[in-house]
């Protein structure tokens, strides 16, 4: 379970006598250094890095950083708001403990994810993964719900000794091959090493659809352990390919064209240990709730894209009839709408059956991406939202008259129009707080300036790399 508590200045009850022990045993196992890290608006990862001796302070004063990044766009650059992105101020960044790992696949580092509280001792309004937190708190205190999540990670292998920032994928074969596992069986056996090592349970690794493509997916935890677990299962998959002389990118699309990078999000809601999404009198087992919680996410989705889809390069990957789910419906297993409903297979379904949302990437920072989910389900679930008909095959393929009447939509097809949409959308944006949802806006509008007059080929290369 994750710690929902705020960090505090001085520390929370118990961390500094546990963080001074865990210094001494990270020593002992060769631990120099304990990388610090968040995810910013634009979906990188930031970090800075303490000495393990110092891990005691860090977790009774945190660790000094600028709000500036915040407002950073994915090529360094920066944007601002109301009252982000000033050289004005300082953040302090607190470890959670429960979450600290031994990096496998980086000898001498260990890993945890932060919060970030102000120098009073006050939350920073701008902290993705406080915001989920408080998402997290709210939904048990007033729903009486808990969840799970998982988000699956897709990536693609490059040659690292390709010339510049040219993309030479790393190895060949058809779309699941098992050429390509044979391959890159060496890499893919240091991975799961990796991720075992670090307590992360691999359910599959496979080679996917495009070129170079290959995809993680683990298992459900709470929406927090969650985010976390993306940012750390990254950091391996990177890590474990440089000491293999391979170059790895999580963007949305690494070429102009064709099948992207996904990560899926697959999320259940919980009641007293029950599993709304199985067992219940709706469609597929579903319950009321569950069915409500789903139609929340289904109406939200076009103002959701401008956070699971954050990038113009997102706009490359989110393509009819590419499995990434761009029409606003819903299916049993059907991978081109936007939700697809897992029931699970019969046996095991009152664990697995869940949701999975498709339009989302790797370029979204992974606690606002849930968060937002979950706050647009609670929506349907508290209005008793109706959940609209299934729809089988493909979407693309509906006329529009059977697509009106079905309320089917496209999601918007650029940034900007998702900007707008997010901007609409009262009840995203008073979820995020003013403070995430400016920052939201002004990022996404700094990245579309940033792609103005380039191709698609052009915007694939542009962050390629950065993800
Ligand atoms: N690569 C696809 C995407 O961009 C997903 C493929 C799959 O269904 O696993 O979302
Ligand atoms: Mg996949």
């Amino acid at each position: 379970m994750t710690t929902l508590a705020d960090p505090v200045p001085g520390g929370r009850p118990g961390d500094v006598e546990r963080a001074t022990a865990l210094s001494g045993e990270l020593a002992g196992r060769g631990v120099h250094g304990v990388v610090l890290a968040y995810v910013d608006t634009a979906g990188i990862g930031r970090v800075k890095t303490v000495p393990t001796a110092r891990l005691a302070s860090a977790a009774a004063w945190g660790v000094g950083m600028s709000p500036v990044f915040d407002t950073f766009l994915a090529n360094d650059s920066i944007v601002t708001t109301d009252v982000l992105g000033s050289p004005d101020g300082d953040l302090r960044l607190y470890p959670d403990l429960d979450r600290l790992v031994v990096l496998a696949g980086q000898p001498g580092w260990a890993w945890a994810p932060v919060d970030r509280v102000t120098q009073d001792g006050e939350r920073h309004p701008g902290c993705t993964r406080t915001f989920l937190r408080r998402i997290v708190t709210e939904a048990a205190g007033r729903h009486g719900l808990t969840f799970k999540a998982a988000i699956e990670i897709e990536w693609t292998v490059a040659r690292g000794d390709a010339p510049g920032d040219a993309f030479v994928p790393a190895t060949t074969g058809p779309a699941y091959g098992a050429t390509r596992q044979i391959e890159l069986g060496d890499y893919t056996a240091d991975l799961l090493s990796a991720c075992a090592a670090q307590g992360v349970d691999v359910e599959q690794v496979h080679p996917e659809y495009a070129a170079g493509q290959f995809e993680v997916s683990v298992g459900a935890v709470d929406p927090v352990a969650a985010a976390d677990r993306s940012v750390l299962v990254r950091q391996t998959v990177r890590a474990v390919a440089q000491r293999h002389g391979l170059r790895v990118s999580f963007a949305p699309a690494v070429v102009g064209r064709g099948v992207g990078n996904g990560g899926h999000v697959h999320l259940s809601a919980w009641r007293a240990g029950a599993n709304l999404h199985a067992g219940g009198e709706g469609r597929y087992g579903m319950t009321a709730e569950a069915e409500s919680f789903t139609a929340g996410i289904l109406a939200h989705l076009p103002a959701l894209t401008a956070v699971t889809a954050p990038s113009p390069a997102s706009h490359l990957r989110l393509r009819p009839s590419q499995w990434a789910g761009v029409f606003t419906a819903w299916g049993r297993e059907t991978r081109e709408t936007a939700l697809r409903v897992v029931t699970g297979t019969t046996g095991l379904r009152d664990r697995a059956a869940n949701l999975e949302i498709k339009p989302v990437d790797l370029a979204a920072n992974p606690y606002l991406a849930i968060g937002s989910l979950i706050a647009a389900g609670l929506d349907g679930l508290t209005s008793a939202a109706a959940l609209p008909d299934e729809t089988t095959g493909d979407p693309a393929h509906l006329s529009e008259a059977e697509a009106e009447a079905r309320g089917v939509r496209r999601l918007p097809d650029s940034l900007e129009r998702a900007v707008e949409e997010f901007r609409d959308d009262d009840v995203l944006r008073t979820a995020l707080g003013p403070v995430l949802a400016d920052a939201v806006i002004a990022v996404r509008r700094g990245e579309q300036e940033c792609v103005a007059g380039l191709d698609d080929d052009q915007v694939a290369a542009a962050y390629r790399w950065t993800y």
